[in-house]
């Protein structure tokens, strides 16, 4: 199987936390966290719609001012979520410099901020071409756990603990549509971009008697099939990737509870682990979690891949006694 995401962390383990999801074969991504993102092309950088800040440390959204710096001018809209207070903490980014002349660009972009609270949400837009001032009103919704939803795949928060709110992330696609090489063949078809349309008719769940045009090379040319019928020849649908991200949060049964529930089945979780367990009682003053119990909760997630990142500079030239001890539990509890 071929994931449809292919996550990564943006830094090394001892820079700022942060995970960039692009797409196979597409040119868009996910973030999750907006620390600092210089190590990232500006290639990828663009590749950004939407971006969700688990809280607003430093750490975890020093790179906001970055990415607007390269999205500045473009005809885009970039969505961005964040935890309670979020709209005020982007409004006093964007009163952080003048705008006089954002009314000039060819192009304008548009940020399109929600706000998460336990209940709601309140999405609000600023224009570059209005100098990012609100011109419209926030819009709530009621907030159920799903932050955002396309037919392909959903994005979820939980609230956790980190002496402030802090939201831990997952993205799961509805489900994952293999193509069959085989199948490919016996009908003569090679892939190209057709096989994103095909997908996406898929997940839209369009008549199964609906046409569906693919291209094929040499004289053939467009050739019409049957949706459900060439589903049933080239592809064969599994249970969606689900990708999950877990960082800043204490180790307390409530988080605990919460986190292992969300995480439950990742293909591939991604979780903090600051501190060796022998310093356990300092991660618990910081509101974070050591390697072991990073480990442990992947191991009780069930996640069947996971990483640690996030570690604190007390550990340099230590790192691998981090990694050893998460998956000295993971064993453990698995
Ligand atoms: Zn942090
Ligand atoms: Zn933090």
């Amino acid at each position: 199987m071929r994931p449809s995401f292919h996550p990564r962390l943006i830094n090394q383990a001892f820079d700022d936390p942060g995970l960039f999801i692009p797409f196979l074969f597409q040119k868009r991504a996910l973030i999750f966290d907006l620390g600092d993102i210089n190590s990232l092309p500006a290639k990828d950088i663009l590749k950004i719609g939407h971006a969700f800040v688990t809280h607003t440390h430093m750490d975890h959204f020093i790179g906001f001012d970055h990415l607007l710096r390269l999205l500045l001018g473009r005809e885009k809209t970039l969505s961005i979520f964040g935890p309670p207070g979020f709209l005020k903490n982007v409004e006093g980014k964007l009163a952080g410099y003048s705008w006089n002349l954002a009314d000039k660009y060819n192009y304008p972009l548009v940020l399109q901020i929600t706000e998460v609270q336990p209940d709601f949400t309140i999405c609000r837009s600023y224009r570059c071409r209005d100098r990012f001032e609100p011109r419209q009103e926030a819009v709530r919704h009621p907030f159920d756990g799903v932050l955002y939803n396309e037919p392909a795949f959903t994005v979820s928060a939980v609230f956790l603990d980190h002496k402030i709110p802090c939201l831990g992330l997952s993205v799961k696609e509805r489900f994952h549509v293999n193509i069959i090489k085989e199948g490919l063949k016996q009908l003569d078809l090679v892939p190209g971009p057709w096989l994103s349309e095909f997908k996406q008719a898929l997940y839209n769940r369009i008549d199964p008697a609906a046409k569906i045009e693919v291209d094929t090379p040499g004289q053939r040319g467009k050739i019409q099939f049957a949706l459900g019928n060439l589903a049933g020849q080239i592809a064969r649908i599994t249970a969606g990737q689900k990708i999950t991200y877990i960082t800043d949060v204490v180790y307390s049964d409530a988080n605990r509870h919460k986190i292992v529930e969300f995480a439950r089945d990742s293909d591939h979780l991604f979780i903090e682990a600051p501190f060796l367990e022998k310093d356990r009682l300092i991660a618990n003053q910081k509101h974070h979690l050591t390697a072991r119990q990073a480990g442990e909760l992947a191991a009780r997630a069930g996640a069947k891949q996971f990483d640690i990142f996030h570690f604190s500079p007390r550990y340099t030239d230590q790192e691998s006694m981090l990694y050893e001890e998460a998956l000295e539990a993971y064993n453990d509890f698995t």
